[in-house]
């Protein structure tokens, strides 16, 4: 058959290169089996491997602390003007209670993860003389080793599709997690400040009494310190302060004073 002579001999080279293929196959599955097994076997028997798992159930890790917060925005503007630190700020104003807990349990994990580092240090050495089982058993040790989040970080991502989707904007900014606690720190002691001067402006107004009401006008001799007309003209008469209490005033006498309705109003309007 002299149509055949042409491709005897590449018919005899496919045929062996299949043949070592397929051997080379057959000994990756082999090996992977052996491994397997032997995988098996170190897992079932280490005491290595026991003594972590014991430790590991005595801890309990708060799981996967880093945030990623998307933010879609509107407009192509809105998105070149988006401030990331701002928008983090934001969240902290809007809710606080969310960043201490996450704040705790990061700094809970740290202090669970010096626990957890004395305890590793009693767990056996290796448990096997052979090389290839010893770092076996270790990298068993290293998959079942805990690895909690001391350091979590906060990603904000920011990003605005045109419209029908032509263009597409994606940025993000990730905070570390001693910038987030910094920062955090900062917008308590701003928040703080806040409830304290809108608790001093309560006290203030509280210490509008009728007595001391009274005080005023009659010193002011029931007339108006701004216009000059009295109840006799048919006007209201207001006590006022003068720097009004949410810019520090204080109530006292010297600085009230008997205003008509009218004039208080306009005072405030200016105001
Ligand atoms: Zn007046």
């Amino acid at each position: 058959m002299p149509e055949n002579g042409p491709f005897r001999l590449p018919i005899t080279i496919l045929t062996a290169c299949a043949a070592i293929l397929l051997a080379l196959v057959a000994i990756k599955v082999i090996r992977k089996v052996v491994r397997d097994r032997r995988r098996a076997k170190i897992r079932a028997n280490s005491p290595r491997l026991a003594a972590l798992r014991s430790l590991n159930s005595q801890f309990e890790f708060h799981p996967e602390l880093s945030r990623v917060f998307v933010r879609d925005l509107d407009s192509k503007r809105q998105y070149d003007r988006f401030d990331p630190l701002e928008c983090l700020l934001g969240m902290f104003i809007e809710s606080p209670d969310e960043f201490e807990g996450w704040l705790l349990d990061a700094e809970e994990n740290e202090s669970l993860l010096s626990e957890y580092e004395v305890g590793l240090q009693d767990i056996p050495r290796h448990s096997y003389q052979k090389v290839s089982w010893a770092m076996m058993e270790d990298e068993l040790f290293e998959e079942e080793l805990l690895r909690p989040e001391t350091e979590p970080t906060v990603t904000i991502e920011w990003r605005y599709t045109s419209p029908a989707g032509r263009r597409r904007y994606l940025d993000e900014e990730v905070f570390s997690f001693d910038e987030v606690r910094g920062l955090l720190r900062e917008s308590r002691k701003i928040a703080k400040g806040r409830s304290t001067r809108q608790a001093q402006i309560r006290r203030e107004r509280a210490l509008m009494s009728d007595s001391l009401r009274y005080d005023v006008l009659r010193r002011d001799n029931f007339t108006c310190q701004i216009c000059g007309s009295s109840a006799k003209d048919g006007v209201r008469l207001e006590v006022d302060h003068i720097v009004p209490v949410s810019k520090g005033g204080k109530t006292e006498m010297g600085n009230l004073q008997t205003l008509c309705e009218r004039c208080n109003r306009g005072k405030r309007d200016k105001v």
